[in-house]
Formats: C-alpha cells, structure tokens, sequence
C-alpha cells in the first residue's frame, strides 16, 4: 500500500479531498515503516497522521494517550466516520474491558487507545504480542520530558515499545516544538533512525485582534452583539472577574458561565461539559480553562487582561478554530494590566527568575503595541521566518502610518507635568479628553490648562500614543508608584527645546469600507439562517447520541453545508469532512432538513434562492401534494411545476414521473427528440408530433430522457 490508498482512505473514512501541507509526507514516511517524530501545532492535523496509515496497514494501531477524558471523544469520532476503534483505561469494567480484546483477538478492531498505565500494566505486553500491530503511535508526546510542565513519569517506560516490538514503527506526536522536548522524545522513546518532521506553528485562520483595554465591557458586548451563538472563551486574570463578567453577560441576556480552580472537581467538569456539548456559549475563565478539553469549534478567544508571556498567548489563542474554520482572538491591553503582572513577578518569584519573566513580559507588552503585521510578531518570536505580512490581523487590515506627532506629544508631556508626574496613562487621557469623573474634579484636574485640550482625539488613540512615547523613551512608566507616568530627558526636549515626534496613527475606515468589511466576512442572512437551522439539527442528534456536537460535523463541514445546500447523496459526500459514514448516519436526516428549511423560506417568501426554487416543488411533492397544488400554493404557473418535475428527475431526485407521463406518451416524446434531433427546444418536437403531446409533457419526456442518456 502506498499513498494512494491513503488518500482514499482520507476521503472514505475522513471525508476530506486532500492531505493538509505536511501530511503526505509524514504518512509515506509511516507506511515505509520508519520511526517518525511530529510537531506539529494544535489544530494541524496530527492525527490523520497516523489514523490514516494506520489504517490502510493491515492489522492494529495501538494509540498510547494520556488524556484518558479524551479518548472516549476520539474513539465516538472514529466510530463515526465507519472505523472499528475501541480504547481500553482504567475508567472502564472488567467486562467492557474484556470485549474490547475479544475483538482485538477477532482481528475486528483496526485502532485501539489506551492509556499509559494500561499500556504498562502487567501481562498488557505479551497481549500484544499475540496479536498484529503495525502501528505505535504517542500522542502527546512531550509528556516524555522531564523538562516540560506535563511530564509524565509512566512516559518514561514507553522506551520498552522499540524494546519490546523492535520491528513496530512508532510515530510520536506533540504540538510543543521546544529542542529540548524534541530531543527528549528521540532518545527516550529509543526511536531508530527517526525522521522529524516540523510543521509551521502558525495558525493562519485565526484573526488576531488587539485593543486598547479602555471600555472593555462595552467592546466585549459589541463583540459578541456580531457573533450570536458562536461559542468562545474570556480569559481573566483572577477568579473574582470570572464570576463578574459571567454575571455581567448573563445580566445582558448572554449564556454564559465561568470556570476557575477554586471550583470543585465536580463543577468544574459540569461547566466543561455544558461548554463542549454547546449548552454555554461563553466561557469566563482563567487560564486554568481548557487543559484538558478538546472543542474543535471554538470561534474565539478574548484575553480580558494581558497574558504574562507570548507563550501562554499563543497556547491560549490556540484553543480557537481548532478544526481549521475561521476564528478570532482579541486581546485588551492596557498599562494597569502589566502592573498587576509585575507585582505577580516581582512578589513572587526569584530575583533570577523575576528577571526572565519581566523580560518576556516586555516582549508581550511589544507585541500588544506591534505597529506592523502581528502574526509576523508573533512566528518571529517563537524563531519562525515569516516573510510576508499575513492579511489576517488588526494591522494588516488597518495599517498605521506616521505622521508629525509632536504637538500631541506635548499635549500629553504637559498633562504629565501639570499633574506633577503623579497620575497612570488612564488619567492623563481622561484629563486630555476632558472627562469629568471622580478623580479629575476632586483632584481639580478640570482647572488644569491641558484639560479637555485633546478632544478632538479619541480616547483609544490617545492610548496608543502614550504606549509610543513611552516605547520611543520619551516618557516613562513607574510600576513602583501606581503606573505613574514620569517625564525624562527627552519629554524635556520636546517641551522645550523643539525636538520633533513622529508618532503612527491606525487609519479609521470609512462607513464605505468597513461595511464592505462586514459583508465579506459575514454570510448572506439565508445561509446564517440554515447554518443556525442545522446547527441545531447537530446539536439534536449529539444529545441523543451522547457526543459532542462536532464529533457529528465539524463547524467548517457544517459551515459549507450551509453554503452549498447538498441535497442529494453525490453532493452531500462532496462536502469537505463528509465521511462515507457519515453520510449514511447523517446524510437523509440534514438532506430533509435543508429541505424542509428552504421550503419554508418560500413559504415566507423571504428570499428567491437562485438554483432552488424546484428543491422546494420537491420538498412539497415528497408532502404528497399534486403539481395543481403545488402550483396554487407556491404562485407559480402549472408548466413551471412540471418543468421543476423535470429538472428534479433530470438530475437524479427521486420523483416518479408515471403519474405524469404515460410510457406510451414517453415513446411518442422520444421519437420526436431522435427525430427533430432536439433534447432541450421543445417547439420543434411539439411541431414534429403535430400537437399531439402537449408542451408540458414533452419537457417531462425531455427531462426522463435526458436522464436514461446521461445527458446533464
Ligand atoms: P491536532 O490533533 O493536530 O490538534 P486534529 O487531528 O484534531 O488536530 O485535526 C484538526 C482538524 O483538522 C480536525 O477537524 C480534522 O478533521 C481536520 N483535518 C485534518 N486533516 C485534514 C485535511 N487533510 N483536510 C481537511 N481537514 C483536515
Ligand atoms: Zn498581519
């Protein structure tokens, strides 16, 4: 077998075209039977890696994986797309545990999971041996490194694999591409001649967002006003903003819960699952959150307050589009947060750790004011080439240019002075603005001359210019004293002494642009619509299936059935994600649904949808109604029910056309259209048969004609 299988094994059991960059290349590299070490980020497509060649090998594939509340999820997804898999771990009994082997002995069973402790639990070794295993594959392979923070000591014994099975390949996968990790997984798992394949960590379908922190509740509910249902996480720095936030978006009429450590065990695996089978939309978290969850469909992620490095950012983010489909992730920055941060660091930790986290700390505050792309901010950290701007970011969409900042400067430098270098970059915008709240008036900031001296400047942008100035080094920030802002000898320069300040403006779009904007990336109200109608439908079966909703499809599948509205067998299976599988489970059930969605829109009359007014004929004459009925209910002229009967037949639909057109008026049709030599002009074959069969039966005639000649 060969990569040709392979690829019809993708689209047979997976139901996708192609394989994803990398993929292939990995799966020759398994089926020659050689040890191979994947990294590769979440959400790339690890493990078709070894699902797909474990499957086109004759035998077994043991699937070693430490997560055991996953492996149910896996196994019901291989279940699902038609793969005899089953798992083995210490949560189930003695009897379901036994039929499990019964059907690894049967030869029935094509993927087996187990955890690591069954995998090494006594007498599991030499049961293996007694059966056909061509494949070993780790999962989570960093768990191996004593280095990481997932180190797991039973990951060690995983050596006794090559020892054991020296003729057995093994492929070793992880989303962490540290060296170190790396190297431990070579060595530890004893692989011979490995061969490493290392994907981009980038994850180029997620938006990346970021915002000044100002205002953040009145731009979160904006945020989620553009996104009804679409589940996502709100990362925060304390447990208490959880619980508020999650009160606060409740009290706007959002379903919304939050989840920190201080829960119980068991609340905490309530809240998680409510989550994956889609029952809470929002999630208000701390970054304890999503360690060990898996949904795929999380369409995004906002960081309420400022993440503590650049690592734990992209970990975070990296929960968003995991199966690939669009996603987003927004990040509020502001001044107050680093301070919190730094008195995180600088209370708790060593003076030689304090300094590494203060320097990465730095690093995420460069990103959070990055004027150029950030996606190449972000792959250029983490020591990755990245030579084009990625056209998914907040920049790339709006890029800054500069201009002759120094009169703001000075508006701002003098804030600062008046108020004697005492008051954080919040205060100093509001007295610009000229905002009359608690602190300005009982400070009597509202007497000062620079009060209200920057009106005309929003507030966000007065932001972003203190986060320049204090990036060019033109003002300074004490994390001792409260995020006062203090003057340097460069304010000096520019107060006094005329030195120029060029500062970088975000460009507003015009109402013009950003309502362009809009429609690009928002769906036509009709495709929201059925993609709501069938999320639903998703979420009915998963519940009665007791799986998670994506484990029927996934957003991006359900998203294209959305947009394509497959309504018969070929075209439901062309569908990116539709499994043969699948569709045989699932197939009947969406096809009636997109039906029954389509024909009620017509029946409101809320859209013409091009390409399918005869779907909606369909749907009524599968209701059992006659064409007259048909006409009468829908407006529409008879002949153009029966043209929809014919184009339905045409192409393929079952619909019987006997009741229609008799097999003596057929015959009479066909020699007109051999005769007249026409299969579409109806004038000239009702000419030819000189009005003896009536227009309308001679497009019925064309259409089964066209049909028994394949002629589309
Ligand atoms: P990882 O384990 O690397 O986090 P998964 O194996 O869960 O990623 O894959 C992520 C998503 O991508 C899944 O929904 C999977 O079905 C999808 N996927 C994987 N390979 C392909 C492919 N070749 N074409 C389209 N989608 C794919
Ligand atoms: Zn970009």
């Amino acid at each position: 077998m060969g990569i040709r299988e392979a690829r019809e094994a993708l689209k047979l059991y997976f139901g996708y075209d192609q394989f994803r960059p990398g993929q292939e290349d990995i799966i020759t590299n398994v089926l020659e039977k050689r040890d191979t070490v994947v990294l590769m980020p979440t959400g790339g497509g690890k493990s078709v890696c070894y699902q797909v060649p474990g499957l086109v090998m004759p035998g077994l594939s043991v699937v070693v994986s430490p997560l055991i509340a996953l492996m149910k999820d896996q196994v019901e997804a291989l279940l699902g797309n038609g793969v005899n898999a089953g798992y083995l771990n210490s949560s189930q009994s003695a009897k379901e545990q036994q039929l499990i082997e019964q059907q690894c002995f049967d030869g029935r069973l094509k993927m087996l999971y187990v955890s690591p402790e069954k995998l090494l639990s006594s007498g599991f070794f030499s049961f293996l041996k007694r059966l056909q295993i061509n494949l070993f594959a780790i999962d989570e392979a960093h768990c191996i490194s004593a280095w990481g923070h997932d180190f797991r000591p039973e990951y060690l014994q995983l050596k006794n694999l090559k020892l054991q099975f020296p003729e057995v390949p093994i492929i070793a996968l992880t989303a962490t591409a540290d060296r170190l990790t790396q190297r431990d997984i070579l060595t530890q798992l004893y692989l011979q001649d490995p061969k490493v394949f290392i994907s981009s960590f980038d994850r180029p379908n997620i938006y990346l967002q970021v915002q000044p922190g100002q205002k953040r509740m009145e731009a979160i509910l904006d945020f989620l006003e553009e996104r009804p249902f679409k589940p996502g996480i709100i990362y925060c720095l304390s447990r208490k903003a959880t619980e508020s936030l999650a009160t606060k978006l409740k009290e706007k009429g959002y379903n919304a819960d939050f989840y920190h450590a201080g829960l119980s065990a068991r609340d905490r695996e309530r809240v998680q699952e409510r989550f994956l089978q889609d029952n809470v939309q929002i999630m208000c978290a701390t970054i304890a959150f999503g360690m060990g969850i898996d949904k795929s469909n999380v369409r995004w992620v906002i960081h309420y307050n400022l993440p503590k490095n650049m690592e734990s950012y992209y970990q975070e983010i990296g929960r968003a589009g995991r199966d690939g489909a669009s996603a987003e992730a927004l990040l509020f920055y502001s001044l107050a947060d680093v301070m919190t941060l730094r008195d995180i660091i600088t209370q708790g930790e060593s003076t030689k750790e304090q300094n590494l986290s203060l320097a990465k700390l730095d690093r995420m505050q460069q990103y959070a004011e990055s004027t150029s792309c950030r996606r190449k901010t972000l792959m250029h950290y983490f020591g990755e080439e990245y030579p084009t701007d990625c056209g998914n970011c907040d920049i790339c969409d709006n890029p800054p240019t500069s201009f002759n900042g120094t009169e703001h400067a000075q508006k701002i430098l003098s804030a600062v002075a008046r108020t004697k270098e005492t008051v954080a970059s919040a205060q100093v915008v509001d007295i610009l603005r000229g905002s009359r709240n608690q602190l300005t008036l009982s400070r009597g900031y509202d007497q000062l001359k620079t009060f209200g001296a920057g009106r005309d400047v929003p507030s966000q942008d007065w932001q972003r210019y203190i986060h320049q100035l204090i990036n060019q080094g033109i003002l300074e920030v004490a994390y001792d004293e409260h995020g006062a802002l203090k003057l340097t000898n460069s304010s000096q320069d520019v107060l006094f002494k005329g030195r120029k300040v060029e500062l970088v403006k975000f460009q507003q779009l015009s109402p013009k642009e950003e309502k362009e904007k809009k429609q690009k990336k928002t769906r036509s109200g009709v495709e929201t619509a059925l993609f709501e109608h069938l999320r639903q439908l998703r979420k009915q079966l998963a519940n009665e299936r007791n799986i998670p909703p994506y484990v029927v499809f996934t957003d991006s599948t359900l998203q294209e059935i959305a947009e394509q509205r497959p309504t018969n067998r070929p075209a439901f299976l062309a569908i990116s994600g539709v499994a043969q599988a699948k569709y045989e489970q699932y197939g009947e059930i969406f096809i009636n649904s997109i039906l029954t969605f389509l024909a009620q829109q017509a029946d409101q009359n809320q859209a013409r949808l091009k390409g399918t007014t005869h779907l909606v004929t369909y749907e009524l004459l599968r209701q059992g109604k006659t064409p007259e009925e048909i006409s009468e209910q829908r407006q529409v002229q008879i002949n153009t029910v029966y043209s929809h009967i014919a184009t339905l037949y045409q192409q393929g639909y079952d619909v019987d056309l006997k009741p229609y057109l008799s097999d003596w008026e057929y015959s009479r049709v066909k020699e007109g259209i051999l005769r007249t030599n026409q299969t579409a002009a109806m004038k000239p074959i009702f000419e030819y048969l000189e009005g003896e069969i009536d227009y309308l039966k001679i497009r019925l005639g064309i259409g089964r004609y066209n049909r028994e000649n394949n002629i589309a």
